[in-house]
């Protein structure tokens, strides 16, 4: 019965213990848990051990890779020294101790001095030192991740505990706490260690991140100064393109208006965005768009145009105006495609003005010089015929002077009128179906006088079209180009006319010569008004230089074209065409 009874009391002071020691374990756990700070942690381990265990003294001694190692906190009753801060010599702490520590080894000594501990006389000698009686010592082995075997543990260091009064023995409960212990702390110098590995790599992020953010802003800095110097080129672009007395716009390709400059307002009461991104029909209305459409096709497909138009502005007069599209050309490869065009519009009425005074003036003037002229030039015949009396020779020579003078003058008055007339448009081309050799052989019946007097032999090749043109106009026009081959070519050289199918629906005609040429920076040039290759053509050739002019006016009249080529000493052909009438 007392043997039961004595049973049940170890039983129950057992479960006691168990209870205690599950309570105490927990509530260091959790001191130990609520710090992060690894030297807080290890603190409150010896303290709180120095206080469960009532030991003298309790402390952790950590250990250096190379051997040595130092006592980095404790618990010590203050009737002992503290070992806190002294470094060991290696040889306090041999090798193959520390293997066995690493291997989980505890060491439980109950008395030093005793002969069972085992302990090497120098060490007992240290203990003395430290008047160490009896100590319980357990590693803390601490978890690291290693490359080769992913998790090992590593001897960090060891927890222990010294009896100083008197020996002491350890019971296992003390033991187990007390590896326990180790093991929580061995996990929270892991954690430590992770934090402060955690630490830095938020540190380098950081960094990192501020390093990034330097470089953004200063990316944002040249961004906002090219944006800055941007706006600045922009309000200067503005500023011209609205300052200048003419309209500008560019177009898409899907011909909507993307920029106006403010004339559009002034000059048509259409503000710039009204316009924006309203189609040209929308904007001009039906008519109007259906006069300018064959030019907008044209820049679109990437040719420059230009023409004019009369229109009512917004002071309510009619102004001319010309108006060119420049086509906007992008290089995509090989390629050149068209992304729209600019419109530039400019008021020319002044100009158109000052033209129709002078034109008229010069009609006015040559109509007021040919009734004296034509009077002066039949006197002079007359006095060259010898019937009002004879003339010394001399004053022959000066009769027949000035009777070719005359003669030049009077086709200078008659070319400059017809020109005038033709220009003017007020003569109106009658045309008509005309059979090209009927024209061929008129202009060379005409010029063959003046070709026998030059020597110069004409042929000509039979054709069979017929062309829808005003006869007499594209008379004048052969019998033009014609004397300027004459007159151009040596003796004996030939001078050809002919009529071919070069293009579909137009035919065209060819006065070729084997004469001096044309440079090639003047084969535009001549012809316009009064322009001679040589100055002095005019004297020694008896020209006017306004013959091509009016060809060209006649031929752009039937909607034809002329242009000329030429080889410097090897002989000119003018070329113009005209549209053929199809049977
Ligand atoms: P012009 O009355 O002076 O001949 P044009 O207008 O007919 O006036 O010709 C202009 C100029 O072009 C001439 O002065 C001459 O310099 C040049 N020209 C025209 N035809 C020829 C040609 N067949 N050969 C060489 N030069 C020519």
């Amino acid at each position: 019965m007392e043997g039961i009874h004595k049973f049940l009391k170890a039983a129950a002071e057992e479960l006691h213990r168990q209870h205690q020691r599950v309570e105490l374990f927990a509530e260091v756990t959790l001191k130990i848990r609520r710090s992060l700070h690894l030297k807080e942690i290890l603190q409150t381990a010896v303290t709180e051990v120095q206080r469960i265990f009532q030991a003298d003294r309790v402390l952790i001694y950590q250990i250096f890779t190379d051997g040595t190692g130092m006592p980095i906190s404790e618990a010590v009753l203050p009737n002992y020294d503290p070992i806190l801060g002294v470094t060991f010599p290696e040889e306090v702490f041999p090798e193959d101790y520390r293997q066995r520590y690493a291997a989980g080894r505890v060491q439980a000594i109950d008395d030093v001095r005793a002969a069972d501990a085992g302990l090497a006389e120098c060490l007992i000698a240290f203990m003395d030192e430290w008047s160490v009686k009896a100590k319980l010592v357990v590693p803390i082995l601490q978890n690291f991740k290693s490359h080769a075997d992913g998790n090992s543990e590593r001897l960090w260091g060891l927890l222990i505990a010294h009896q100083c009064q008197s020996p002491r023995q350890w019971t296992e409960f003390e033991s187990e706490l007390m590896q326990q212990l180790a093991d929580q702390i061995g996990i929270a110098l892991s954690q430590a260690e992770l934090l402060e590995n955690l630490e830095e790599l938020v540190a380098e992020r950081t960094a990192k991140l501020r390093q990034a953010n330097k470089h953004l802003q200063q990316e944002i800095n040249v961004r906002r100064k090219a944006e800055a110097a941007l706006r600045r080129s922009e309000e200067q672009l503005r500023l011209i393109a609205n300052g200048l007395p003419v309209l500008i716009a560019y177009v898409d390709k899907q011909q909507r208006y993307c920029f106006n400059n403010e004339a559009y307002q002034t000059w048509l009461g259409l503000s710039p965005a009204e316009i924006s991104g309203c189609h040209l029909k929308k904007v001009h209305g039906k008519d109007d768009y259906q006069y300018i459409r064959q030019y907008v096709e044209a820049a679109l497909s990437g040719k420059t145009v230009t023409y004019e138009r009369d229109i009512p502005l917004q002071d309510g007069c009619i102004h001319t105006l010309s108006i060119t599209y420049i086509p906007h050309l992008v290089e995509r490869g090989d390629l050149r495609a068209v992304r729209g065009f600019f419109a530039l519009t400019s008021d020319i009425s002044d100009r158109k003005a000052i033209e129709r005074m002078k034109d008229e003036f010069i009609s006015v003037v040559s109509h007021e010089l040919r009734t004296p002229l034509t009077s002066i030039h039949s006197s002079l015949k007359i006095l060259a015929t010898g019937k009002l009396g004879d003339f010394s020779s001399k004053g022959q020579r000066m009769l027949h002077i000035a009777d070719e003078q005359t003669d030049r003058l009077v086709r200078l008055v008659n070319n400059v009128l017809d020109l005038q007339r033709i220009q003017s448009g007020k003569v109106k081309m009658n045309k008509q179906a005309c059979n090209a050799m009927d024209l061929i052989v008129e202009a060379v019946q005409t010029m063959q006088a003046m070709a026998q007097e030059q020597g110069v032999k004409l042929l000509l090749k039979p054709v069979n079209f017929v062309v829808w043109a005003d006869r007499d106009y594209i008379v004048q026009t052969l019998t033009n180009l014609l004397s300027n081959a004459i007159k151009f070519s040596p003796p004996e050289s030939l001078v050809w006319l002919l009529a071919t199918q070069q293009r579909p629906q137009y035919i065209t005609f060819e006065v070729k010569d084997c004469g001096q040429g044309i440079p090639h920076n003047r084969l535009e040039t001549i012809f316009e008004r009064f322009q001679q290759v040589d100055s002095s053509d005019s004297r020694k050739k008896g020209g006017t230089g306004l013959g091509l002019a009016i060809c060209r006016q006649i031929v752009e009249g039937h909607g034809g074209e002329i242009w000329a080529e030429s080889r410097l000493d090897e002989g000119s052909t003018f070329y113009f065409t005209l549209p053929e009438l199809l049977e």
